[in-house]
Order: C-alpha cells, then structure tokens, then sequence
C-alpha cells in the first residue's frame, strides 16, 4: 500500500522504514562482540545480501555512529559486495576507525552515491532522496563524557508529511534539538532506555518532540536480556507515561509499527 509506512526491528537500534517500494535501514547492519545488547543475526545479514525475507527493499543504508552495536562498516563492506544501494549516509570517516575508512574507500570506488556526516551539534542538513522521502541528519553529541569524541547524527525521515525520528545514542540537551527541528514536532520518535528514563530526556520528548507516539528502541531481545532492562524500561513508561503520548517498547524481532496516511 502507498500510504502505508512500515517499519521493523531488526537489532538494538537497527530499524527498517519502508514506504511504497523503497526501503531505508537505520543502524541495520552490525555483527560485533564486546557489548550486551542484541546484534543483527547472520540468518539476516544473508537475507539483506539476498533480497529475502523482510529485506526486499533496502534502498538507503543510514548509520547515526560508528559503535558495534550500531554500525559494523565490515559488515556493511562485505554487504554492498553482494548487492548495491541507492545510498548510504555515514560518519566521517576521518574520526572513525581502519575499516570505516575501508569501507568510505569502497563506496567511492564502487562509485555508490553517499553522504559523509559531520555536522555540529544542533546542526541539519537536508537531503531529499526521491518523491515525498527526505532524510534530514541533525548534529548531536553521543551521551556520556566519554564518548564525547564519537560523531553522532540523528536521522529524521520525513515520508508523506510524517515525520520519523531516530534519536540513537544522542545526548538529551535540548539546546541542540530546537534548532534543529525548527518547530517540527515528529509523528513517532524513537529513543533509547536512558534518553526516556533521564528528567532531561523526558522534558525534551514532553515539550520539544511531543510526538503522537515514543518508541523505546536500544532494547536487547528477551533472549538477551540478562540485565532486566525491560522491567526498568516498563517501570518509567508506568511512572512517567504522558497523556497524548503513546509509548511502544521495540524489543522482539521483527516487531512491526505501522504508520498510516
Ligand atoms: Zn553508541
């Protein structure tokens, strides 16, 4: 259906949006060790490289940064070997590490459409990628002091007038969001634990976003959720849940929202 926007889990923050024929994954494809939260299984990095399952469409390839629970630029290399994109949005590889700058190397040699990112906090920009789809990346730090020197980029997707936001790990300051969405309140927001269970967080989903519904992603499967974060998070939407904001856990695969015109 035209209007109907569909959007899938697939790991951590690992989403896909899809709108007609055309199909864009946010922070999709990762397969590394040295974190708790759930990875992008092999089964579905093989199904992405074939086209099958619930990877038919995977047009745009977009990245928020560059930590193993969000963006494998292995991964990403050996995928586009398999099968090509229409683009890919990125972080600037001058801050990233060996294989993202491999893999920035092989997308330029494979001559495949990309924008590298390094916008300023509060900072967007905009790129209109084809009728009724335009990605607007927003600058914003990564939260915690310690990865203050991580390049970070919020994507908003605006499909037929809705508007798509995926936080990933930014930092709640709201000095930077206000800018940057420039009185654009989102239809769905996604954020992670911490950005919903922090007071600055909430005050920026309340009074900044005040979106229809907030996704809570960044969630491990209930497979690998050895840390009970899934009570934590059920526990905040119970405490501080908003009226006119419908909240959403996005923790089992495949889970699907979809949003209609
Ligand atoms: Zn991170």
């Amino acid at each position: 259906m035209r209007d109907t926007i569909t959007i899938t889990l697939i790991a951590n923050t690992g989403v896909l949006v899809e709108y007609g024929d055309v199909g864009m994954l946010v922070d999709g494809i990762h397969h590394e060790p040295g974190h708790v939260f759930s990875k992008v299984c092999k089964k579905d990095l093989l199904h992405m490289r074939l086209g099958t399952d619930v990877f038919e469409h995977l047009d745009y390839l977009l990245f928020s940064h560059e930590h193993p629970d969000h963006f494998s630029p292995g991964f990403v290399e050996r995928h586009l070997q398999f099968r090509s994109v229409q683009g890919i949005f990125l972080p600037d590889p001058a801050h990233g590490s060996p294989s993202l700058k491999f893999l920035a190397n092989q997308i330029q040699a494979q001559a495949i459409s990309h924008r590298i990112l390094d916008l300023q906090p509060g900072e967007a920009a905009q790129f209109p990628l084809v009728d009724d789809l335009t990605v607007t990346a927003i600058g914003a730090p990564h939260m915690g002091p310690q990865y203050a020197a991580v390049k970070h980029h919020c994507f908003l997707l605006t499909i037929a007038g809705k508007h798509l936001l995926f936080t990933g790990d930014a930092d709640h300051i709201p000095e930077y969001f206000v800018p940057a969405l420039n009185g654009i309140n989102p239809d769905v927001v996604f954020v992670n634990p911490l950005f919903y269970h922090h007071a600055n967080g909430r005050k920026i989903i309340n009074e900044i976003f005040r979106p229809r519904t907030v996704v809570i992603y960044h969630m491990p499967f209930a497979k690998d959720d050895t840390t009970q974060l899934s009570h934590v998070v059920e526990r905040d939407i119970k405490r501080y849940g908003q009226n006119g904001i419908q909240p959403l856990i996005f923790s089992q695969e495949k889970q699907r929202l979809y949003l209609r015109g």
